[in-house]
């Protein structure tokens, strides 16, 4: 069997992250057995629905390297079209083919009427399902007579009266008793189709082997399972994967932060660890592992791996996934990346060897690749001292006078680097012979008199990326 999957995106928004973790399930699964992966466009509900998110859609899909083998733009004509606003004919065809079969019927009630049978069976205590006239076989002749004559009626699917039990690769059995539904519209009285219904006669016509997609859907399935028996279709296996929740454990939404990926795209996160956060909520690695590629995943991605418990969506931890991608990525990578930020000005204006030492260091110490050139203004450009309580109490020791009068000596009449990476160990040698200073009261104040802080990255590295105007305006200002 060749396994099909599908990501069925409704175009009435940004892609939510929610939906491109789906999307990434079934890529990768896809990917990992040499199945099919199919982009259907759900746009029934055309108010809502706009060309231009679909555009966006495609686009974000496309930042997370997430391409798709069918879709509207890339049709198999077997399956094609592949927007269900181009699918009415279809879903009208096997409609009236479940109202031959008695399966389904025609339904003339007015939106009155049907609220009326609504509030009687509340009244009388009863589950507020379809009682109409038209539910009788009786009534079929005079329903077909009247849409002969034009007249406009909803389809409605006959619910069958008991229950029905899913086998959900993540959720288990699940059993939908026999009173939870009743006989439902799959074609509104204006000709269109619902999505319950587009749904499953998509699926089926397009041979998908394989549903995944958020678990919020999981309420919607009896009607699909329903509508499946109805037409003689196999079933497909399903996964329901859990819902994204906040730190409060509500279902994640707006009000937790960005939820659309095009606000991730714009500050800066990778996509390979936007997929790696997104595919282990709830997903985990079999060597649980917390890092990986999607290349490494879509190798090795299996169904069985879900947890059925919701998955907390935390941005802090998405945040330390981006900070180790940028770790692991190639410096050459990095430098690429770096250089088209507005703000690395400095950085592109400096040699090949300064910017591979420099994004070296940097890469160790940041979370985004925008807080490289930050660093660089603040570690190597600035030559503001940053005069807190730390760097005052490295001031008042006695040693430290000491050293930056000796530091600004040998400093003040050079105009070549300062110093290398490889000479910087024996030059620490030399100033603690030369001043007799060792140990705290030596780095920290070489640190003090070279940077100005009390803090920062490694001095070996930091100083030979230093323009030695900067040192010496630095160690000038703290002799004053
Ligand atoms: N169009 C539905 C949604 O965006 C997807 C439904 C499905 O995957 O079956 O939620």
């Amino acid at each position: 069997m060749t396994v099909r999957v599908r990501f069925a995106p409704s175009p009435t928004g940004y892609l939510h992250i929610g939906g491109a973790r789906t999307a990434l399930y079934n890529y990768l699964y896809a990917k990992a057995v040499g199945g099919t992966f199919v982009l259907r466009v759900e746009d029934t509900d055309l108010e809502r629905s706009k060309a231009e998110y679909e555009k966006l859609q495609i686009e974000d899909l496309k930042w997370f390297g997430i391409t798709y083998d069918e879709g509207p733009d890339k049709p198999n004509p077997k399956y094609a079209p592949y927007r269900q606003s181009e699918r009415w004919d279809i879903y009208m065809k096997y409609a009236k083919e479940l109202v031959e079969k008695d399966l389904a019927y025609y339904d003339f009630c007015t939106d009155e009427e049907l609220e009326a049978m609504k509030e009687k069976a509340a009244s009388e205590n009863r589950d507020p399902h379809y009682e109409g006239k038209w539910k009788n076989p009786e009534f079929k002749a005079e329903a077909l007579k009247k849409i002969a004559a034009g007249e406009k009626a909803a389809i409605r699917f006959r619910a069958p009266k008991r229950d029905f039990t899913l086998n959900d690769k993540v959720k288990g059995k699940v059993v939908y008793p026999a009173n939870m539904v009743g006989d439902f519209v799959i074609i509104r009285s204006n000709g269109l189709a619902v999505y319950n219904y587009c749904c499953v006669i998509d699926d089926w016509l397009m041979d998908i082997t394989h549903v995944i997609r958020g678990e919020d859907h999981l309420s919607n399935t009896v009607r699909q399972l329903m509508i499946y028996e109805a037409l003689g279709a196999k079933l497909p296996e399903f996964a329901h994967v859990s819902l994204l929740i906040g730190a409060d454990r509500q279902k994640l939404s707006k009000r937790h932060g960005a939820t659309s990926v095009n606000l991730y795209r714009e500050e800066n996160y990778l996509p390979e660890a936007m997929c790696n956060y997104l595919v282990q909520l709830g997903w985990s690695h079999p060597e649980e592992k917390d890092i990986f590629d999607k290349e490494e995943i879509q190798k090795i991605f299996t169904l069985d791996r879900f947890s059925p418990s919701p998955a907390m969506y935390d941005l802090e931890k998405l945040k330390w996934v981006n900070s180790q991608h940028i770790k692991k990525m190639a410096s050459s990578e990095i430098i690429k990346l770096v250089e088209a930020l507005p703000e690395a000005g400095y950085f592109k204006s400096q040699g090949p060897e300064w910017k591979s030492a420099a994004t070296e260091l940097f890469k160790q110490k940041v979370n985004f690749l925008s807080e490289i050139p930050k660093q660089i203004n603040e570690m190597v450009l600035s030559e503001e001292l940053e005069m807190n309580d730390q760097l005052k109490d490295i001031l008042s020791w006695e040693t430290t006078p000491k050293v930056i009068d000796y530091i600004d000596s040998q400093i003040q009449t050079i105009t070549t680097p300062f110093i290398t990476e490889a000479q910087m160990n024996g030059w620490m040698e030399h100033v603690k012979k030369e001043l007799g200073v060792k140990g705290k009261p030596l780095f920290m104040g070489v640190r003090a008199a070279l940077t100005g802080k009390d803090h920062g990255p490694d001095l070996k590295f930091l100083i030979p990326l230093t323009p030695v105007s900067v040192l010496k305006k630095r160690v000038a200002q703290l002799k004053k």
